[in-house]
């Protein structure tokens, strides 16, 4: 076969020079047609369109076209002509195929379209194949590209917060243990608990559930900075807004009070669905049509409309007038559900909202305290269909305040000293909030569950693959 350079589908459709020699490789989506000539619909996942290969069957032989079935992965040189047929710009007039790997029809899973994303969750390892998949994939990697760029363009620096960690005071969620002790023989002091002396870094250590409190020291030297990565929670929550493992994106900005804080998640979300919609229109207008008719309306509508601003008192005044049957009762103090949430934003508003000043006992101990002594000064932006999607806060920036708070929670302040000592040396106003990535993802593409925006889901019992 000729060696040509090859070129990705979406360069090809975009901009197709016609009667050129060209090369593709990618994946068989279909094969059909006669006894003369098979239409192939070809996928190398650089763009929701296939590519249609027009091969004549006389020219190869039917034997060996016979392994170009669905899933097999081909090479195929030939000349690029304009399309006869309706729906697609250009095809392909194969004048050379290789096949890589074929695909047997009796056991290949996707055989055929509108598989149900519950039996796709079972087979993880091909699912990115399907044009669901791709799709939401590739605006998964817009979205991470977008927040990069977006801080980076604002003088944010990238910081690394540890994946693993001692501090265990943090509050957000049950962890996960990070531990070499044998699990059959745990060693165990002479008190009667585990020695951790024996353990990998000496004492008890975790995954994380936030980068927060290390960003928060990023933040008091370089000025502002943002961490991207891996975090962990092992509560037993299995909804569709809950993973075990996610990713969330966390800013953190010195001398930043909350309104700051909230103008700058308000503008860093409308940013991200802009760039989604300047960038992977292809995909959402697949995403709509096939699971949300209303995404691409539901999209412009936030990145064109101002978010409502409101106290959690306001919100709760709000909610305990709406005569609305809620499975969980409001009343101030209780924290807020999803379905309280969503009332807010979908029935009483209609456009995204920020709820600030919640009451101290439900948020964590480094959130900002209020004057009067009852609330803290937290901001959760709650969007529709997915409820709470950033939450974040001014931090106390003040050491007596702080430990106080410390001290009333019972909390282990030993694993925090470092953290206790930036309110020490040289404090300062400063705010940050944690935005959770799939749950931006799943605003951005209209999926309903958070296993079907991540590759690899983690949930209770869920580790497979
Ligand atoms: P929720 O009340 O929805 O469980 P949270 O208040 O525990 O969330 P935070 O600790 O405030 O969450 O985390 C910041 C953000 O991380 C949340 O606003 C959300 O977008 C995301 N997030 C939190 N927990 C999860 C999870 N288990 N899976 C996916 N995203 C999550
Ligand atoms: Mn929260």
């Amino acid at each position: 076969m000729e060696t040509l350079s090859r070129t990705k589908i979406a360069e090809l459709l975009k901009s197709p020079v016609f009667d050129s020699k060209v090369n593709v490789k990618g994946w068989v989506r279909t094969r059909r047609g006669n006894k003369a000539i098979s239409f192939v619909a070809l996928n190398d996942g650089s763009t929701i369109h296939n590519i249609q290969i027009v091969i004549d069957i006389e020219k190869f032989g039917e034997d060996f076209l016979k392994p170009i079935t669905t899933g097999a992965c081909i090479s195929v040189n030939g000349l690029l002509v304009e399309s006869q047929g309706k729906g697609q710009i250009a095809e392909i007039q194969a004048e050379e195929i290789e096949i890589y790997g074929s695909a047997d029809p009796l056991s290949y899973p996707l055989q055929k379209k509108g598989h149900s994303l519950e039996f796709l969750r079972e087979i993880a390892h091909l699912r990115p194949r399907t044009n669901t998949f791709g799709a939401v994939l590739r605006v998964r990697h817009h979205m991470a590209y977008a927040i990069h760029k977006y801080f980076n363009d604002r003088g944010f620096y990238y910081f690394h917060s540890p994946i693993i960690t001692a501090s265990d005071c943090e509050g957000a969620g049950a962890m996960f243990q990070v531990t070499t002790l044998p699990m059959k023989e745990v060693p165990h002091t002479k008190e009667g608990d585990v020695d951790y002396k024996e353990d990998f870094f000496g004492r008890q250590a975790n995954l994380t559930v936030s980068g927060q409190l290390e960003a928060e020291l990023g933040a008091l030297a370089l000025g502002a900075t943002y961490t991207f990565g891996p975090t962990f929670r092992a509560e037993n929550s299995n909804t569709p807004r809950h993973l075990a493992e996610f990713w969330m994106i966390e800013p953190e900005v010195a001398f930043n009070e909350i309104k700051e804080n909230m103008d700058l998640a308000e503008d860093f979300l409308k940013y991200l669905i802009r760039y989604a919609l300047e960038n992977c229109y292809d995909d959402l207008e697949f995403l709509q049509k096939m699971y949300d008719e209303e995404l691409i309306d539901r999209l412009r509508f936030v990145a064109e409309n101002d978010f409502v601003r409101l106290t959690y008192t306001e919100g709760v005044e709000i909610l305990k007038a709406s005569g609305e049957k809620f499975e969980f009762p409001v009343d101030w103090g209780t924290d807020l559900q999803s379905e309280h949430e969503r009332y807010l934003v979908e029935k009483h508003f209609k456009r995204p909202v920020i709820l600030t000043d919640y009451p101290k006992e439900i948020k964590s101990f480094y959130m900002k305290q209020n004057e009067d002594g009852k609330t803290v000064r937290a901001m959760d932006v709650l969007f529709p269909k997915i409820g709470e999607i950033i939450g974040g806060s001014q931090r106390e920036e003040n050491y007596e305040k702080l430990m106080a708070r410390v001290e009333e929670l019972g909390m282990c302040a030993e694993t925090i000293w470092w953290y206790l000592e930036t309110r020490k040396f040289g404090t300062a106003p400063h705010s940050g909030f944690g935005l959770g990535f799939e749950r931006l993802i799943l605003f951005v593409t209209g999926m309903q569950n958070i296993r079907d925006v991540i590759p690899f889901p983690r949930t209770p019992n869920n580790a497979d693959f």
